[in-house]
Formats: structure tokens, sequence, C-alpha cells
């Protein structure tokens, strides 16, 4: 599907465009008509798969269908827990509505009130508030919500855990009944229904793939394999098994890109994230990954430290890593709510080490066996291995385990 289908007007699609997105993403293309139809909705989709624009884009539409007459009031208001999401929400809003005749404000506390109420008092079409600050102002009688005909509570659930409901409360008693709602949240928890039951009219459901959050069981395995049959091998293990959404790990940044090279060659939709990738370069594979239109994502393991993404069906070491405690977490991003995740490993000879060395930091042993056709050759001798005996008679601590290198990635 492409921007053009949503009924979004040229204006907006223009602003889109030099944003520099390509297609919408799947909570777009669900939220976005709905709301232009002045449909209630309730959301849930995961972080970082763009929910300001869903409800922005329609939002901006809906109010230029009626230009402001005389002074302008607050038309939209959209409520969200901090002012770092407040500020960020405004940027977005700046953007979109950048060749439309709308004006918009962005107010929270911890800073001074004079500038905000200055330019409350121009008159603005769009406010995004904290909920406190927004409170304050009204009971100054500087800030009036009885023109208010979409309401957007952002974050809803975060909302609620920084105890907002009160002020939520309190905001619903001061605007029009008859408006339209949008509540969006990362999760439907039953805090969250009971909001939705008390704001929402009749509401559309929104909801894209849900987020895995608890881990039922993580399944181990590990194949044996020449490291020169890996790429192969991988490639016929997520195509065979028609898997999507695989988080694949590489020791080196140049194998991350080798890797996604050779899936895309074989019509896999990989992409690669590492510390010589661009900062808008990533955001966009990552974006991708989590909407579902990159299958495969490539990662190093600094790289992948600190991504927001969802627990995964598929994690699998390219390589092992050198450090025992890597592979840990790299696994620990496996997990289906209520199924079995699975981490796999590609173990070459020369890495024989490397898994001793996890299963003596896990305290099991991972299930390994060969896939047809990937047998490793018995006559195979890997250099490093040689090394590695070369260097045994070396006096160690027996406690540390073997020499750690880490690789910079
Ligand atoms: P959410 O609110 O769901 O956490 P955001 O709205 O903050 O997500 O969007 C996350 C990132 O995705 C932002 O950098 C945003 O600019 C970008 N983004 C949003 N929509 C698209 C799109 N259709 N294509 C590419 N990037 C997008
Ligand atoms: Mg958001």
């Amino acid at each position: 599907m492409n921007f053009d289908d949503l009924g979004l007007m040229p204006s907006l699609l223009k602003a889109v465009k030099e944003k520099g997105y390509e297609v919408p993403s799947p909570i777009q293309e669900k939220a976005i008509p709905l709301i232009l139809k002045g449909r209630d909705i309730l959301a849930s989709a995961q972080t970082g798969t763009g929910k300001t624009a869903g409800f922005t884009l329609p939002l901006l539409q809906r109010l230029s269908e009626n230009e402001p007459k005389g002074k302008r009031n607050i038309r939209a208001l959209i409520l969200t827990p901090t002012r770092e999401l407040a500020a960020q929400i405004y940027d977005n809003v700046l953007e979109y509505s950048k060749h439309i005749n709308l004006r918009s404000t962005v107010i929270f506390g911890g800073v001074n009130q004079r500038p905000q109420v200055a330019t409350l008092r121009q008159g603005v079409d769009i406010l995004i508030a904290t909920p406190g600050r927004l409170l304050d102002l009204v009971n100054q009688r500087v800030l009036f919500l009885d023109n208010v005909e979409i309401l957007v509570l952002d974050e809803a659930d975060r909302m609620l855990d920084m105890g907002f409901k009160r002020d939520i409360d309190k905001i619903m008693s001061l605007i029009p009944s008859r408006r339209q709602n949008l509540l969006f949240s990362a999760t439907f928890s039953k805090e969250i229904k009971f909001l939705a039951r008390d704001i929402l009219n009749n509401p559309e459901t929104v909801e894209t793939s849900p987020q895995n959050t608890t881990v039922e069981a993580i399944v181990q395995k590990a194949y044996k394999v020449d490291k020169n049959k890996k790429p192969e091998l991988i490639i016929k293990l997520i195509k065979e098994g028609g898997w999507s959404q695989v988080l694949v790990f590489t020791r080196t940044k140049h194998g991350a890109n080798n890797l996604c090279k050779k899936m895309i060659k074989s019509d896999i939709q990989a992409a690669a994230i590492h510390g010589n990738k661009s900062q808008s370069a990533r955001t966009k594979a990552l974006f991708g990954f989590k909407n579902g239109t990159v299958e495969v994502l490539v990662a190093t393991d600094i790289a992948a430290r600190g991504l927001d993404i969802p627990l995964l069906p598929h994690v699998i070491n390219f390589e092992l890593p050198n450090i025992p405690e890597d592979y840990v977490h790299r696994i620990g991003r496996t997990g289906r709510a209520g199924a079995k995740g699975e981490a796999l490993s590609l173990v070459s000879g020369d890495e024989n080490i490397y898994l001793r060395d996890i299963e003596k930091l896990i305290g099991s042993r991972i299930q390994i066996s060969t896939v047809e056709g990937f047998e490793p050759d018995p006559n195979f001798v890997p250099a490093e291995n040689n090394q590695r005996t070369r260097t045994k008679h070396k006096p160690r601590n027996p406690n540390k385990g073997y020499p750690r290198r880490r690789n910079r990635n």
C-alpha cells in the first residue's frame, strides 16, 4: 500500500514525501482511514512503528476541513505523559502541517510558563500537552478547552503508570463530550480497557502484530557446519522454515554486510545494522524490521545492544560470540507469548571452543546436530584451532576460562 491510497490530501502527502517516507507502516495503514472517517480508535502497536504520523496526519486533515474563522481555538488536544514525548510530537506536527494553515504549540511543566501562555494567547488550533501543566493553565484561566473536537491520548498506558488517571478524568470533564477520541497505547491492559470504556465512543480497535512479551521457553540448538557453508545453510533454514522476524548475529561489521548481501541475492528481505551504518540507515532498518518489510535483521553485538525490539521467534548466531555472556544477551531476544522461541547457532570447527565456554556459563549442554548436505568436512582443520592448541601451554587462570578478546564493532 501507498500513502496515496489512504485518502490523505496533497499538502499532507507532500509533507510525508519530504520526510522521506516510502510506504505507510501497518498501524498507519489501518488507523489513518478510520480517523479520517471520524471514528474513535483504540490502537496498540509496538514502540517505533510510526504511531505519531498515524494520528497526526488524519488529525491535521480533519481540522483543515473547517478552516478557522476569526480567533483560533484549541480544536485538537494531544495528551502525552512526558515533556520529551510532547516535544517530539510537536516537532512531528510542525513538519506534517508545513503546507497547511494550522497553528500548534506545546506546553509542559518544569519550564517557565510565560512563553507558553503568550503563544496560547495568539490562538492555536492544536495543543500538545502534559496533563499537569495543562490543568495548571486551565486553572489560571489562560487556556480554554471548550472547542476541542479531537482528543488524542498518546502512550496512555504510560500515563496511567505515571499516575495521571485523575488528571485525565479532570481534563475529560473540561472538554466537550461530542468529540473524536484517539487512544494509543503500547499494551491493552485491563486498566487501558477501563479507560477506553470511559472515554471512547464505539471505538474501532486497531492492533498490529501483537507484542511478544513473555518468554515461555527458548529452545537452543546448534548445527555443526563448515564456515564457508554457513551462508548457504542459513538461507536454506530461513527459506524452508518460512521464517520472518529473524535476528541474526555476526561477529563483525564486515560479516554482517556480506551476509546481508547474500541474503538479498536470495530474495530474502534483509538489512544490516552495525557501527558503520549511519543513524538514518539504522533507523530505517529497524523501522522496517518492526513493521515486517525487513524479514531478517543482521546485527553485531554492540549494534544490537539497546535496540528496542520485541522478543522474536528466531534468533540465529551466524557466528558464536567469543564472549560467552554475549550469547546470553543474544538469545534473550527470543521467545514468544505462549510459544517457543528458537535460538539457533551455526558452529564451525574453530568455534567449538566458544561453544564449550558458553555451555560452561549457562550450565547446560546445547543440543548439537547437522543438517543433511551441510555436514562439516571431517578432514577440515581450522587454522584458529591450531593456534589455540599451540598456545595451550600458556599459564591461565583456571577460573577465567579462555582469554577474552572483544572485536570492536
Ligand atoms: P511510535 O510512536 O509508534 O513509537 P514514532 O511515531 O515515534 O513511533 O515513529 C518512529 C520513527 O519512525 C520516527 O523516526 C518516524 O519519523 C519514523 N516513521 C514514521 N512513519 C514512517 C514511515 N511510514 N516510513 C518510514 N519511517 C517512518
Ligand atoms: Mg509514540
